[in-house]
């Protein structure tokens, strides 16, 4: 059953291990020091960052290939900074930005160690998202599409069978949310994790705020000890550096970013709108950028459906994502808008973290948030990777006060967005309201049609649990 992973001629990495040490490319002498000092390590820079390649990198020939076909034309900083250590063997911890590229940082790797020992069950990537475990495995599969790579993908929300099924096959790398992961080591027949050799911990500080501590417990206690660990967080709690020291030997360090570090290639905005228009003007916002897709982030989850009728009655195309929705339909709403069928993502923050979204020119936050760090996740969503990419807040006279409370974490003030003209804004006015009455209608109907099924639903399964009872 085992398609076992292609060997390549490409030199093996233990072996090349020695030799870089020898050459003294990576400064190894100085982090050993450090890691005496303070158990971490923050990175020498170990490439010349501006001619940097995947191969200048130390990465084989096939993933070079592989990285081509995905048109990565050149390393991210936090692969530069990761890479080559991760190809040394090292234990990682790394402070990365929403879009830096950190999942390339770690999959590179692993991959590229596979291909030197080929083995089943050789790498577990643990994310606190369905949708980040599967865009974790897309990426994984993308790597490996040359080499024959296998992924299972193992999230709550979906039939344990079919995963115990993909289990049983032997994939080379698992992608999981914790919780799930414990329901298959402690419920699939024959599934462990002995032979383990590398654990991802992705989003560690997320993972850690979800309550999945006891879940990541049990799994830390049935991975081998002698594996390597890279664990990836967006900020450095007093959680995660405790899970840092439980679980890594001498990790070495990279950080490309601190916490309240926006892209660069990212035009941030406020708009000051009368509560009274708001919906007027974010019509007329949307529209402005006729030819760029957006996410737009809302508060509940109500909001979001409410609000992406409301568009669709404007004639925007767009779909909604968010935690009411069942796993089939967030999936569902995200393909539809990865494919460009749908121009407008409205969503909760439900997507403000790890979705990879790629091609977002434009976050507009509908309303503010509430939790400052959400604004750094929301307009992560755009400007990734070194693209360029605008952000726009709506800023009604109710939320001044919160939206300081944003600048103030950002440590600067925002610009206004003075491209849009009122007496244009509010000529739709009337128009607006029309769209509004019919989005309140429609989203009646939907209730209705729910709350009539769901009566169906009661009065199918009394009488079925009737029946029974009448043929015992
Ligand atoms: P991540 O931060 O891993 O979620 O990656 C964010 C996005 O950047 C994904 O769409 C990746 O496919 C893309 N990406 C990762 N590495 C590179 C690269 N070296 N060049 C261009 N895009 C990249």
């Amino acid at each position: 059953m085992a398609v076992p992973v292609k060997k390549t001629g490409v030199k093996k990495k233990a072996k090349g291990k020695k030799k870089a040490d020898q050459d003294g490319k990576l400064p190894e002498p100085a982090v050993e020091k450090a890691v005496e000092v303070a158990d971490t390590v923050a990175t020498t820079l170990p490439t010349d960052t501006k001619e940097a390649t995947f191969k200048s990198l130390g990465v084989c020939e096939e993933l070079c290939r592989a990285v081509q076909l995905m048109k990565w034309a050149k390393p991210t900083k936090i692969q530069q900074e990761a890479i080559p250590w991760a190809l040394q063997g090292r234990d990682i911890i790394g402070l990365a930005e929403t879009g830096s590229g950190k999942t390339g940082a770690f999959a590179l790797p692993i991959v590229q160690r596979l291909l030197d020992d080929p083995q089943r069950f050789y790498a577990v990537c643990l994310a606190p998202t369905r949708e980040l475990c599967v865009q974790i495995g897309e990426q994984f599969e993308a790597i490996g599409s040359t080499i024959k790579l296998q992924t299972a993908t193992v999230v709550g929300g979906l039939a344990m069978v079919d995963q115990a099924m993909a289990l049983a096959k032997r994939p080379h790398v698992v992608v999981a949310t914790p919780g799930r992961l414990v329901d298959h080591l402690e419920n699939t027949k024959g599934f462990h994790l002995k032979t383990v050799k590398y654990l991802v911990m992705d989003e560690a500080d997320r993972l850690l705020s979800m309550d999945f501590d006891e879940a990541l417990d049990k799994i830390l206690e049935v991975v081998p000890r002698d594996r390597n660990t890279f664990l990836f967080s967006a900020t450095m709690t007093s959680k995660v550096s405790k899970l840092q020291r439980a679980s890594l030997r001498k990790p070495v360090k990279v950080e490309v970013s601190s916490k309240s570090d926006t892209a660069a290639g990212l035009v941030q905005n406020f708009l000051l709108v009368p509560f009274k228009f708001k919906q007027t003007y974010f019509a007329a916002l949307v529209a402005h950028f006729i030819h760029y897709s957006v996410m737009v982030f809302t508060d509940t989850c109500l909001g979001a459906q409410r609000l992406s009728i409301f568009l669709r009655h404007m004639g925007m195309k767009s779909i909604c994502l968010h935690g009411n929705m069942n796993q089939a339909q967030r999936l569902g709403a995200l393909s539809g808008f990865k494919a460009k069928e749908q121009r407008i993502l409205v969503c909760t923050d439900v997507a403000s973290r790890g979705l990879d979204v790629p091609s977002v020119d434009l976050v507009v936050n509908y309303d503010v948030p509430k939790n400052s760090k959400d604004y750094i996740h929301r307009v992560g969503r755009t400007a990734r990777a070194g693209r360029t990419g605008r952000a726009v807040t709506m800023v009604t006279q109710y939320d001044v006060e919160l939206f300081q409370r944003v600048e103030h974490f950002l440590g600067k003030k925002l610009e206004e967005f003075t491209e849009l003209v009122e007496t244009k804004v509010k000529a739709s006015h009337e128009r607006v309201l029309e769209a509004l009455r019919s989005t309140e209608l429609e989203l009646r109907e939907q209730e209705e049609g729910t709350s009539e099924r769901a009566v169906k639903r009661k009065m199918h399964k009394q009488k079925s649990k009737g029946g029974r009872k009448r043929g015992r």
